[in-house]
């Protein structure tokens, strides 16, 4: 393993300091890693924008003979969308190196509890998800119409979110049901910074209907990273997560060993010690998040191509 270097010439704009040094990771440069996970929303693509520099970022990468992996928290598309619309952008990818939430809620569900009984609120790729691993559909009318409580209850990006539905996921969780969220991401960022209420906006509401918090399954719950890890075939210590949240891409990130690159291209204040996200800024949470510190911070997909461009330092 490469000892800890920095390249020779450090690109203009790098942050100061050593990310080797303050995270104790012997990783020095993002180009001595052998794979990368980026997260989407925000990262790769705000809305129908591409991010500047993220084809680039990647194209290079591949050229390098880096491994590049994507791994998502939206829960409104298929893995294999997910690619199509990546390769529409101009990158190249196969739906097996896409990691999306929906896609991994039913395996999840059933490896917890086995085959069951739920209530889906949310999109029509999340409720395949949960049929293809072989769990049954309660509706929210047979819920409130009927009586009959399911086993569980999964939220994910449902844009046809209503009173109805929150009362019978409420009231199923309230009664026993098992509470899971595809994540509790408060916004999906849009172009122009605009945005739309996120996944964790409805699970708030259920759980607090509900009087109980769901559990998470993809980002910062350590399983989604492991599931791209695998799919990646490089170990946590050499593969980079790339992303836009210090909650979700980077806190989880951390957990599951990565070395963890922040894309703070607003430069609002989500940077190491800062505390705290601005509004609107990134799929975090808001919340205070002093203890998120990634490896390194890059104010734009530009930074990042500029640090996996330049030659690692040589040995002394
Ligand atoms: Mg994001």
């Amino acid at each position: 393993m490469r000892e800890s270097g920095f390249p020779a010439g450090l690109p203009a704009g790098s942050p100061p300091g050593s990310p080797g040094t303050r995270s104790g990771n012997r990783v020095g440069s993002p180009r001595d890693l052998d794979g990368f996970i980026f997260d989407l929303d925000g990262c790769i693509w705000t809305g129908e924008d591409l991010v500047p520099g993220a084809r680039e970022v990647i194209d290079r990468l591949r050229d390098l003979g880096k491994r590049v992996g994507f791994l998502t928290n939206n829960s409104t598309q298929s893995a294999r969308k997910v690619a199509t619309r990546l390769r529409r952008m101009g990158i190249p990818a196969a739906a097996g190196m896409v990691v999306v939430s929906a896609d991994l809620a039913g395996p999840y569900l059933a490896s917890r509890h086995g085959h069951g009984k739920v209530l889906v609120i949310g999109s029509p790729a999340l409720r395949r998800s949960i049929l293809r691993a072989g769990h049954t559909l309660v509706s929210w009318r047979e819920v409130l119409e009927e009586g009959r409580i399911p086993d569980m209850v999964t939220a994910g990006m449902d844009v046809g979110f209503h009173y109805r539905k929150l009362t019978a996921a409420a009231v199923a969780v309230a009664r026993g049901a098992f509470f899971y969220a595809c994540n509790v991401d408060p916004r999906l960022p849009l172009e122009g910074g605009r945005f739309l209420p996120g996944t964790g906006s409805i699970a708030r509401a259920i759980a607090v209907a509900a009087g109980a918090d769901p559990a998470i399954i993809g980002k910062p719950e350590p399983p989604c990273f492991l599931e791209a890890l695998r799919r990646l075939g490089t170990p946590p210590a050499r593969t980079a997560m790339v992303g836009d949240s210090p909650r979700s891409d980077i806190a989880g990130g951390r957990r599951a060993g990565l070395f963890t690159i922040l894309l703070d291209a607003g430069g609002a204040g989500m940077g190491p010690g800062s505390g705290s996200s601005g509004p609107g800024s990134g799929t975090g949470t808001g919340q205070a998040e002093g203890e998120v510190i990634p490896h390194l911070r890059v104010q734009g997909m530009d930074e990042l191509l500029a640090w996996i461009s330049v030659p690692a330092h040589p040995r002394i």
